[in-house]
Order: C-alpha cells, then structure tokens, then sequence
C-alpha cells in the first residue's frame, strides 16, 4: 500500500499495460504519477500500436474467460473506451484441426450452460456459416466449421491507446518520452533492494516511492525476469480495397482460424489487415538486463518503429497470402503494404506476470501479455492498482505471481510448436548492418550491439 500522494512511475507508461495502469491509479486519486517510454502515446513500439485487435467472449473457461467478459462490458460502458468497440462478432472457424474442432464445441457448450446460449452459435456447415458471414461467399471454406459469438468484434486499438494517452495528460499524469523515458536502471537504496527510482538513458534520474514496470516484450531484457517471460514476434500486412469493396466488408464479422490466421473489417477508407497464426518467431542475442551480474542470451526485440525497413519472412508473407486467398480469392494477389513484425512477451503458463518483484522493495512488474492482452486496456490497469492495494484475490496473486520455479524448459506459453527463430528466416531483410541495432543498443542502454 503507498498513499495517494506517493510518487509513481510507470515505465512503458505509452503502451497497453501501462497506460491502463496509469489511469486506474488515477482514477483511484494518487496524484503524482508519472509515464516514462521511449514514445509518447500511441507509443510506436507498443504492440497495442495497430489500426485494429480482436475482442471476444466466446472462450469460457479460465481466467482469460473472465477477463474477457469483464473488459467486454468495460469497453461497452466506460465511456473513455466505447468509442473505439466495433461489436460486430466473430466467427471462429476450423477445418483440419479436430483438436480444435473440439474446443470449440466445448467453448460453445460452457456458453450455453452459462445461460449465454443467445450469444452463440454453433455453425455445422458452410450454409451455417455463410448465413453469419455472407462476406465469404467465395471462400473456399467447405467442410469448415467453427461457431458464432454475438459479443466480440474488434477494437480500434491506435486510437484506443490514443485516447487513452490524452485523457492521461488532461487528468495530470506527467510523462517524459524520448531518451529522458527510456529506463537504462534502477535506483537502488544502498541495502541493494529498495527502489529509489529509474534512470534513463539520457542519465536523468527520477525519483520515485514505487516503480511499476510494463515494457511489453521489452521487459525481459530491462530486468532480469529469471526466464519467466520470452519475447515473440508476429507479422501482418494490409491491403487497399475499393470504395465497393469497402461498402461491402462493412460490419462484417472478425474472422479467426487457428489454421490460417484472422482478419477484421476494412477501416472506413479500404485498408484491411490479415495475421497469419502460428508459434512466433524468437530473435535470440545477448543482453544483459539490470539485476543480472552477466550477459544472457534471449530472445531480443526488433521493433518496427526502431527499424521501419525491416522486412517480413517470405514464409510469412506466403502464409498471409494463403488466409486472403482462401478467405477473399478476389483479393489474392492483392499488393500486400505495411508489412510488418509487432512484438510481444508469452509467460511460460499464459499467464500474466503481474506482482512484487520479491528481489526489490518498491517494484511491480505488469508484463507477460501473452500475446493477448490489448482488449484487456480497460481493465488490466485495475489489476495492477489492486496488487498495490492489497485488494488482488488471492487466487489472481497466486496466479500472476513472481513463479521463476514452475518453469519446464519444454513450456513456450502457447500451444504448438516451439518457436523458430527470426534469424533463420529468409527475407526477413534489415538495414544489412549492425548500425540499426547499435542505435537501439544505446536506446536500451544495455545490449553488447557486437553479440546481437
Ligand atoms: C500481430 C499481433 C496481433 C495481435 N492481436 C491481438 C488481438 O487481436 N487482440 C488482443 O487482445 N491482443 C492482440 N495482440 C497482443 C497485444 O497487442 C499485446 O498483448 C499487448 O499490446 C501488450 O501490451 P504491453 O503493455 O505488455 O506491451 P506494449 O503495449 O507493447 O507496451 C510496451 C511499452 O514499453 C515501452 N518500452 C519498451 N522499452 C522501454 C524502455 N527501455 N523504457 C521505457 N519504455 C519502454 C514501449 O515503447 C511500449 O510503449 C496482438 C499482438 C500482435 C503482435
């Protein structure tokens, strides 16, 4: 507990984690909170930077099932988040993976048995789906399957996250962006525990009763995480629709299959985004995080906004091409622009990391997203302002505990294979150099730019 008066930082303040916690805390009458991140809000670096993001209630069971259904009625009420909810549904389709298949039915029957049987369906056949989602009519989706949910859609997350960053400013929240909001390290009391605050790579120091950090993907090489979290990266890419074709995709449902990947409804002017599904790449180097004595190898972020000329992998692209055309034929050999590698961290459990940092007296980490965390921007903040309270279930404190001990190397966070690295993928072109990385070496402050 720290009162209202204490001084806060939240570094990764201009992203999804940390912009939600800014404003609970807020909300909840602490007064002097300041954001720290490499840029202001809609931070370029956040994975939560992207024209749209899918939300749905249709997954149960679990913790995520809970969330979901919170942080839906969150985005339907708070008036700060309605303007950016698109409740258009989703369909959830498989074809191949019976495992899948499976789920799904049992997803569909958790819904039922909680009396929300009038926000799915189940959808047998390609009459059954098409009924729901006219706009694949020349999808090549016979034999499919999958269900309906009534309450999902999708988010405009850029202009979430911007709305978000601006009601910080009007509520009081002080920030500080650039080389003065990159954490380099913390500031330790002479004990070597307690927190005194951040310094940032420009060598400010701001001072601070509590420190909270939600550096997204960048977390795990900031401080050291014991192996808790690993960075993955994902790709996507768009492309331009006519002024028909727009009309016609308009508040359609979000499309999501495990096989192939997701789509959402083009913006108002043409622009509609394709992901592929699959593990996520690594991109393994060393580093060395604050609290570690030596350089340890993991997997290292490359962000697009550090790095606007990267490429993506040729078998991304292929398999991106594969969702249109099997989705959208008309639409197949569309040209593919902003492509792009957005980044996330994945917990060994899938869950988030969101505790006491027992090594420090005076730190929270609000980390390991898992990869599905942008619809939790309403909420995921009221988590972390509880954790400070005292107020987190006991069951959620166990659950997002500091856990470095329950880790099997065989745990990836997600289901399928193990990731595959960037590195190894052909395509995935950069500026040729290592001067790209050497910029972002000094950013960060701490990465050997001759070992990454
Ligand atoms: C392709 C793709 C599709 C996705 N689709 C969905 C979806 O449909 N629905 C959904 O819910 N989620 C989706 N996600 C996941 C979602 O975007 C993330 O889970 C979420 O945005 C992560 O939030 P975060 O706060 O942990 O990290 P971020 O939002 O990435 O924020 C991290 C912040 O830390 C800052 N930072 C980094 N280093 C430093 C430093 N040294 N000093 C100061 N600040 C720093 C960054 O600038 C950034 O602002 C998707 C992710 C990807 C990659």
């Amino acid at each position: 507990m720290v009162a209202k008066d204490a001084k806060i930082i939240v570094v990764g303040g201009a992203g999804t984690m940390g912009s939600s916690t800014a404003l609970h805390l807020s909300r909840r009458g602490y007064t002097d909170i300041r954001i720290l991140d490499m840029f202001q809000p809609p931070s370029s670096n956040s994975a939560g930077n992207d024209m749209n993001k899918m939300i749905s209630t249709h997954y149960m069971d679990g913790i995520w099932g809970r969330l979901a259904l919170e942080t839906f009625d969150a985005w339907m009420s708070d008036s700060l988040f309605t303007p950016f909810i698109h409740p258009v549904g989703r369909l959830d389709l498989a074809n191949h993976d019976k495992e899948r298949i499976k789920t799904l039915k049992h997803q569909y029957g958790l819904s039922v048995t909680a009396g929300r049987g009038d926000k799915v369906e189940w959808l047998e056949t390609k009459e059954d789906i098409l009924k729901r989602g006219p706009h694949m009519k020349d999808a090549d989706i016979e034999g499919w399957t999958g269900l309906w949910a009534k309450d999902a859609g999708w988010l405009a997350a850029r202009d979430a996250l911007t709305a978000v960053g601006a009601e910080l400013r009007k509520i009081g929240v002080k920030s500080a962006f650039g080389t003065s909001g990159t954490f380099k390290s913390l500031i330790l009391h002479d004990d070597g525990k307690t927190v005194l605050g951040v310094k940032t790579i420009d060598g400010t120091e701001w001072t601070a009763d509590l420190v909270i950090l939600a550096t997204g993907a960048w977390s795990p090489t900031l401080i050291d995480l014991e192996d808790q979290c690993v960075s993955k990266c994902w790709q996507f890419g768009h492309i331009q629709l006519t002024p028909e074709e727009t009309k016609a995709l308009q508040g359609t449902p979000s499309m999501y299959t495990g096989e192939l990947g997701f789509f959402m409804e083009p913006s108002p002017h043409g622009v509609m985004k394709f992901v592929n599904e699959f593990e996520g790449y690594t991109r393994m180097a060393t580093c060395r995080p604050f609290g570690s004595d030596k350089d340890i190898r993991m997997s290292v972020p490359r962000s697009h906004a550090l790095h606007p000329t990267d490429t993506i992998p040729k078998e991304g692209e292929l398999a991106i091409r594969k969702l249109m055309k099997t989705c959208f034929p008309q639409f197949a050999d569309r040209p593919l622009f902003d492509t792009a590698i957005c980044w996330c961290t994945d917990s060994y459990d899938g869950n988030w990391l969101l505790c006491d940092d027992p090594r420090y007296k005076g730190l929270i980490l609000a980390t390991g997203d898992c990869g599905h965390t942008f619809k939790m921007l309403p909420i995921v903040g009221k988590y972390v302002a509880d954790l400070i309270e005292g107020k987190l279930s006991e069951e959620d404190e166990k659950r997002w505990k500091w856990r470095p001990e329950g880790r099997n190397p065989d745990d990836t966070g997600r289901e399928g294979l193990k990731p595959q690295d960037l590195s190894d993928k052909e395509g995935w072109c950069h500026d040729g150099d290592i001067n790209g990385d050497a910029i972002v070496a000094d950013l960060a402050g701490r990465m050997d730019n001759s070992r990454l």
